[in-house]
């Protein structure tokens, strides 16, 4: 239930009102808008009837009932208002949410050595990248299959960022690893085979880190949504929503399906930010620029772009990496759709721009270069 307070309505007025809710046994959290402050509602609301609480108080515009089962990631909740996640990173804050600039994610799928992540670091950060991405601790299908560098590849991680300034973003797997990786992500990443695991949900909810919520390979929006109400209900409210392919029929000529449908229909629901991540969502580098375009216009507030300086030896997931010099090309080429949707700020100038942009300019290029 949420109840919308009248815009002008005084400081004290939503805090006496916000005292009387806690008498029903109700936990009022407040969302403080440009004109109006709406007052979510958590607890027993069925069995109370919204008359009543209108009338407590004569600057209640309206009391309305979430009919989602979700009720803090619901968009009815922030009374249609998008959320943002604000992260601090040594190079400044970056804010994800629909009424700032995409915001690029990138890096390799596993972090492999210190040289390696710096590296790949400092070429992203150049090409406009704002977070560096990779996985310590890897969730494998094979137990045979490299499983990460573990705490060894946390203090690389963190080497990088010294050296670049990224924010991190790294995957925990388990609840015992999670102070740990804590310590080095400015974003916590849960992934695709976690997002159901609800004690690592309530665990990442408990703690102030933002959290970047993958969607399961075979999890219904509901259930996603589902997922992040938990982080949300544990009390941490920066939450960002990631697409990352589903399972569908097709496994010969994609890796997995990207929903890129699930972006329209998560705005309609959701106030959290969302973030696409189209190397997961086809396996294959050549797709990846499309849907690098087709996700920026349905609307993605950030993109999580895998990256490798040599993808051919890449430990896990080469083939659907990008060389260093693919994405400061894919960059360059995003840039104006960036643009035209208002939702672009100024990527550095780097040595190799001139040369990327005598090359083909359409905006599906191909794998050669790449
Ligand atoms: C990853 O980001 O490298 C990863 C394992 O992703 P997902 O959980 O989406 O499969
Ligand atoms: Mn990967």
């Amino acid at each position: 239930m949420i109840v919308v307070m009248k815009s002008g309505t005084p400081a004290e007025e939503i805090e006496r009102v916000s005292q009387e809710l806690y008498h029903w046994n109700l936990i009022p959290e407040k969302c403080i808008g440009q004109h109006k402050t709406v007052i979510g509602l958590i607890g027993e609301t069925a069995i109370i009837d919204p008359g009543q609480i209108q009338e407590l108080s004569p600057w209640i515009e309206q009391v309305l009932r979430v009919e989602n089962p979700f009720k803090r990631a619901s968009l009815e909740f922030r009374h249609g208002q998008p959320s943002e996640v604000l992260v601090e990173t040594p190079n400044g804050v970056v804010a994800f949410g629909q009424n700032h600039p995409i915001v690029q994610v990138a890096g390799p799928c596993s972090v492999e050595s210190e040289e390696m992540i710096v590296e790949t670091a400092r070429a992203l950060k150049a090409a406009g990248a704002k977070f560096l991405r990779g996985g310590a601790y890897k969730p494998r299908t094979s137990p045979y299959a490299f499983q990460g560098h573990g705490e060894k590849a946390l203090g690389w991680l963190l080497k990088a960022r010294e050296v670049t300034g990224l924010g991190i973003v790294t995957e925990v797997m388990d609840t015992a690893d999670l102070e740990k990786v804590a310590q080095v992500a400015d974003i916590i990443q849960i992934g695709a085979r976690n997002m159901q695991n609800f004690s690592l949900l309530k665990r990442v909810g408990a703690i102030d880190k933002p959290v970047l919520l993958k969607r399961g390979m075979s999890a219904t929006i509901q259930d996603w949504l589902m997922a992040a109400e938990y982080i949300l209900a544990a009390g941490n409210p920066n939450v960002i929503l990631c697409e990352r392919g589903i399972r569908t029929f097709d496994q010969k000529y994609t890796r997995n399906t990207l929903d890129l449908a699930a972006i329209p229909v998560l705005r309609s629901l959701t106030h959290l930010p969302i973030m696409v991540d189209p190397s997961h969502g086809t396996g294959k580098v050549e797709y990846v620029p499309a849907m690098v375009m087709a996700a920026i216009a349905t609307g993605a507030d950030s993109l999580m772009i895998e990256v490798h300086p040599n993808p051919a030896k890449a430990l896990s997931d080469g083939p659907q990496s990008l060389t260093l010099e693919g994405f400061e090309q894919l960059m360059q080429e995003m840039a104006p759709l960036g643009k035209f949707f208002g939702r672009w700020t100024q990527t550095p100038v780097t040595a190799s721009q001139n040369f990327a942009q005598t090359r083909d300019r359409s905006l599906v290029a191909g794998v050669s270069h790449r």
